[in-house]
């Protein structure tokens, strides 16, 4: 059996590469999950029998589309929108939106990929898609944005439904986006259908919490981990890139729990500020002033500014949470993290750790948590949103919080259970990728093909 898994493994990856040799971040999603699930193939020949692998890494729906919009000096100008709905075995496709100049098919189809076992991981009735598109918020007025996201959502609305595809934030698209993106999808359809979008204000139909929930989440997540080492977040120093809605509120409840948090980054360059940092100063600069991290400093004078964000790393911590990017840590940040005794290193961000990265971390002991499992409290609240919206009810901030931390509980044991029901105790990795993989698969073994 094992040569035939391996044949087959070998097969449907080559494929893959014939039809998409460029899509390298997705191509290192894929390659990422396969290397875990080769025992679970080699359990249980129904995978290959029913071609599970193949249908996996074939979206079931890729749309691509050109978002014509005006800019406030009347040029017009043509960005590229995507949608990939990956796998519906589980329920209506859910993922993000990402506005970034680096958004390509390889980026939305890894995202996508990724997704669909991250969704699988929450327990809830959600299937995996991403989408987004190359426009660059940054230095744009509300207006544009505004223009912007109503084109975006004239070609986008086709395929989307609460019922079908329902789209989120990501990197560029927060709160402000999404409303406007929900008032052109309301115009259009000329119904009230709340649950097609998550992330939405709480005046019409957001979930108090879903703002916090990847951040806390992932905090939630670490605390277990900390809890088997017999540790806790007392007295610990960290280091969370990005300074975004992730990481700053990843950054607020590792506070919280008594961690200190020394420095922080955005794709400029990165601070380090030893008494720990001041999170309302970050706050006031990127979510309200939209400036950049490298203004910290004004406020806070004995503050270090340098400019590349990748190092960072250099920074010496107990624990790293990456929460900015993907790839931002490769060997080398990886290996000065280990130089440094890190003790503990989680995902915030979607896939930041390269495979060489995550090879040093596992080579050294350093206790490591993917993405897949770390942040999907974001996702998970996501769907006690889409809850609410069809129930139309509105629970508490301490229901949402509540059932977050069950829900990041439940991943961290069925990670750790899946890991030693395949012989690699504390391997959450290959947990996370095991029990995400499995339950898509069965799922779509039950459906049948289609
Ligand atoms: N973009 C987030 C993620 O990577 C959230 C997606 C959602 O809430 O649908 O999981």
């Amino acid at each position: 059996v094992e040569e035939q898994v391996n044949k087959y493994m070998d097969r449907v990856f080559q494929h893959m590469i014939s039809r998409d040799p460029y899509e390298k971040e997705f191509h290192q999603a894929v390659r990422d999950l396969f290397v875990s699930i080769r025992p679970v193939l080699m359990r249980n020949t129904d995978y290959m029998k029913f071609n599970i692998l193949e249908r996996l890494v074939e979206p079931e729906r890729l749309i691509t589309f050109s978002i014509p919009w005006m800019d406030d000096k009347g040029t017009v100008q043509v960005n590229r929108g995507f949608r990939v709905q990956f796998n519906s075995a589980l329920g209506p496709y859910k993922g993000g939106l990402r506005f970034h100049p680096s958004v390509n098919s390889s980026i939305v189809k890894f995202l996508g990929f990724e997704q669909t076992f991250k969704n699988a991981l929450t327990n809830q009735p959600i299937g995996g898609g991403k989408g987004g598109s190359d426009f660059n918020p940054k230095g744009k007025s509300d207006a544009e944005i505004m223009r912007f996201c109503q084109s975006f959502m004239t070609e986008l609305h086709k395929y989307i439904g609460p019922d079908t595809d329902v789209p989120a934030g990501d990197i560029g698209v927060g709160a402000k986006e999404i409303g406007y993106l929900f008032g052109q999808y309301k115009k259009l359809r000329g119904r009230y259908e709340a649950g097609v979008l998550t992330g939405k204000g709480l005046h019409y139909g957001g979930s108090i919490g879903r703002k916090e929930a990847t951040g806390y989440g992932a905090i939630y997540f670490v605390n277990e981990m900390l809890k088997d080492m017999g540790e806790t977040f007392q007295d610990k120093t960290m280091v969370v890139s990005g300074s975004g809605n992730v990481s700053i509120h990843t950054m607020e409840k590792a506070m919280e729990m008594g961690a200190t948090v020394v420095a922080c980054s955005d794709s400029n360059g990165y601070i380090y500020d030893e008494n720990g940092i001041d999170l309302q100063t970050v706050k006031q600069l990127k979510e309200i002033e939209k400036r950049r991290i490298q203004d910290y400093v004004e406020y806070h004078p004995h503050a270090i500014y340098e400019e590349n964000c990748s190092h960072i790393w250099k920074v010496p911590c107990n624990i790293a949470m990456p929460c900015a990017t993907q790839n931002e840590i490769d060997e080398e940040e990886a290996k000065e993290l280990v130089e440094n005794e890190v003790m503990l290193v989680a995902e915030g961000a979607n896939m930041p750790s390269t495979t060489a990265a995550v090879s040093v971390f596992l080579y050294h002991d350093v206790a490591f948590a993917p993405a897949k499992a770390v942040n999907a409290g974001g996702v998970a609240v996501s769907a006690l949103e889409m809850g609410q919206n069809s129930s139309r009810i509105a629970w508490s901030f301490e229901q949402v919080d509540e059932k977050l931390q069950e829900i990041m509980k439940d991943i961290y044991r069925n990670c750790v259970d899946s890991a030693k029901k395949y012989h690699k105790p504390g391997n959450l990795i290959v947990g996370a990728n095991i029990a995400g993989f499995t339950k898509v698969a069965d799922t779509m073994i039950d459906l049948g093909v289609v």
